[in-house]
């Protein structure tokens, strides 16, 4: 697979692992979805880590050990029991996306409108959905933190690297970058941004207070 277009093999197992950060999760997952090849990859490792756990259940696991995880399974069958909260209202999202509650359409710059996720945070770093309209794209910046894009329609194209649908970009302070819709239609992202983007320049900084995802 290609690394630039992917997540890395180190953001995989820790989503494999259940420990990446619930905002990465919720984009690694709509990458997942769209990109099969790379779900079979974290299925197996999933699989993996249940049978090794299954092995080493019954010399290593005392009697609590094991009451706690079998009330744990009851609990997490009760939970899926009950009954998942209503799709939201765009249809054309992937399945892992469907099920959180979705904000207004926000006004962020010329051709670009933002719409929050109510998916779960992480101090600063939550879900949105981002809208641009073909040609048009961001200011150059950099990040404060995390940012994790991932195309779920459309496509767009940095100063290196085409991102299409399932496409995924591991961004951070390190990177600048303008991403510009390149496709006819306007381009679709789900992203994982902690804190705000950091127009370069001095322009960058004069609309930097205008632009809030
Ligand atoms: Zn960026």
């Amino acid at each position: 697979m290609n690394p630039a277009r992917n997540p890395s093999e180190e953001r995989l197992l820790a989503y494999a692992a259940g420990t990446l950060s619930p905002p990465e999760a919720v984009v690694v997952a709509a990458h997942l979805a769209l990109r099969p090849a790379n779900n079979a990859w974290v299925r197996r490792l999933q699989s993996l880590g249940g049978e090794f756990l299954e092995e080493a259940q019954p010399s290593t696991l005392s009697d609590g050990a094991l009451a706690r995880a079998m009330a744990r399974i009851e609990t997490d069958a009760g939970e899926a029991a009950r009954a998942p909260p209503p799709p939201n209202d765009m249809p054309e999202l992937p399945e892992p996306l469907r099920r959180y509650a979705l904000g207004r359409w926000r006004w962020i710059g010329p051709g670009i409108r933002a719409r929050d996720v109510h998916a779960p945070r992480d101090g600063d770093c939550r879900v949105i959905l981002l809208k641009i309209d073909p040609g048009r794209a961001t200011p150059r910046h950099t990040h404060g933190g995390v940012e994790l894009t991932c195309v779920l329609s459309g496509a767009y194209a940095t100063e290196t690297t085409r991102f299409d649908v399932g496409d995924l970009e591991e961004a951070d302070e390190a990177v600048l970058h303008q991403p510009r819709v390149v496709s006819e239609a306007p381009c679709l992202c789900v992203v994982a941004l902690d804190g705000q983007i950091q127009p370069d320049g001095w322009m960058g900084r004069l609309i930097a207070p205008f632009i809030r995802l």
